[in-house]
């Protein structure tokens, strides 16, 4: 009998609950997913996120059954306006004249547990990976296990997948040390409350003074999701003096007239729920899957981006149906899993690249000097909304469901 390959999954976020999931059915392989928090953790839920048309596209072609369970969980995300604070409109779109079905609006709680649930048996809560390297050209790991106290080793990997998010330690061990990302000189913090029987907030919307900017729209269970921002210096930390209530309350107000209603608001709510907010700087670094033969960095640990476009989860969707198709293909052709993060890269890093250049050029809008009624009209022009529709209609389609019929 041949000895089943191993596969071991850094991180049980969004791109490794997917990999898990999409893998968990497969009996030739050995597969485990090491995730440092406890099975009741989420580090985000506090917050809520919006996915993109594209990873709803994606999911339903490849891993159907995790596509109906994030749309059973969420509302849809049909619609992104955008206005001034003091409620001058400046874009009203629809989302089907760019993309072929809607994105998602959700708690990430929400999220987390329906991604987590089906794959309790593959998880290993409470498992810190504390090193990783290569011994006898195989990559190996080594975890913290929290239950026992004790430290614990994983040899003999052929397939070492990095899920483990923005500040991945196997991306280091990958990339040769700790990189120095590149700051886009914007604060943004998230805070996510109840809505209240008077919340004027529906669907996606942003709303500018300046390049200060709002974003905010409801999500299941009665709350509401709200990501303010601001700019800042690049090279510092967000000064203390800009997370007092009275400095965003005077960001966000009109010069010459009142909010509108749903600016004042939102303002009103930050004010109250100050201390629930989470601070944030915008940051990215390079793109990287598979530079080294049987490591696969995947999510934001191959790329992490700024969120202006809603598409860090939305794109580790996107990696996690191209790693499951790629890891099926491998095992249908008897390849080596090492070969899947080559394999990856290739299908995966030239349309990542143009999502992470999009999202940065898209954020324009909300740099220091910026003006947002000139930069959101260029967003109403065919230019950008081509790039968007290529954005949310340009998926990978799997390739592992023909093989059997090649053959
Ligand atoms: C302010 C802000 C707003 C955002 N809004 C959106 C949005 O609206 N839409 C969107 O699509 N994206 C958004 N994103 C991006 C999104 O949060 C990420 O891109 C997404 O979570 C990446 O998924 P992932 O699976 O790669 O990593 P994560 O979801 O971060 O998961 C990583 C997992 O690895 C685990 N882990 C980490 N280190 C270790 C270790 N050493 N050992 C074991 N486990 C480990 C973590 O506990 C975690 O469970 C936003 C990001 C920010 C900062």
């Amino acid at each position: 009998m041949t000895k089943r390959q191993r596969v071991v999954v850094v991180g049980a976020g969004i791109a490794g609950s997917l990999i898990t999931a999409g893998l968990r059915g497969q009996h030739d392989i050995d597969l485990v997913c090491l995730e440092r928090v406890g099975r009741e953790d989420h580090t985000e839920a506090g917050t809520g996120l919006n996915i993109g048309p594209n990873a709803l596209k994606c999911l339903a072609l490849h891993l159907p059954e995790s596509a109906e369970a994030i749309r059973a969980n969420s509302l849809p995300w049909t619609r992104w306006t955008v206005a001034l604070t003091d409620g001058r409109p400046l874009m009203d779109l629809r989302l089907d004249t760019v993309a072929d079905n809607p994105g998602v609006r959700i708690r990430w709680a929400e999220l987390y547990t329906l991604l987590r649930e089906p794959i309790a048996d593959h998880v290993r809560y409470r498992a810190e990976l504390v090193d990783c390297g290569r011994d006898a050209g195989k990559p190996f790991v080594r975890f913290l296990d929290s239950e026992s106290g004790s430290e614990r080793r994983i040899d003999d990997i052929n397939l070492l997948i990095a899920a483990d998010g923005r500040y991945s330690l196997i991306r280091q061990f990958v990339l040769g040390g700790p990189e120095r990302p590149n700051f886009l000189g914007v604060c943004l913090y998230r805070m996510l409350f109840p809505a209240g029987s008077d919340c004027p907030i529906g669907d996606y919307s942003q709303w500018f003074n300046g390049p200060n900017r709002l974003l905010a729209f409801r999500v299941p269970g009665g709350f509401v999701y709200c990501a303010g921002s601001f700019p800042i210096w690049a090279g510092g930390a967000i000064p203390d003096a800009m997370k007092r209530r009275e400095f965003l309350r005077a960001a966000y107000t009109p010069a010459d007239g009142p909010p509108s209603p749903e600016v004042a608001y939102l303002l009103d709510a930050i004010e109250r729920y100050a201390d629930r907010i989470h601070w944030a700087r915008l940051q990215e670094g390079g793109v990287a899957y598979g530079r080294e033969p049987g490591i696969l960095l995947v999510g934001d640990s191959a790329h992490p981006m700024v969120p202006t476009l809603g598409q860090g989860a939305t794109q580790a969707c996107e990696d996690a149906c191209v790693v499951v198709d790629e890891v099926k293909l491998a095992l249908a052709e008897h390849r080596p899993l090492a070969t899947v993060a080559e394999r990856v890269e290739q299908r995966r890093a030239e349309r990542v690249r143009f999502v992470v250049d999009f999202s940065r050029a898209a954020t324009d809008t909300m740099l220091e000097g910026a003006d947002p009624v000139a930069g959101t009209l260029k967003k109403t022009e065919a230019a950008f909304q081509a790039k968007l529709a290529r954005l949310y209609r340009d998926v990978p389609v799997p390739l592992s469901q023909h093989v059997g019929e090649l053959a």
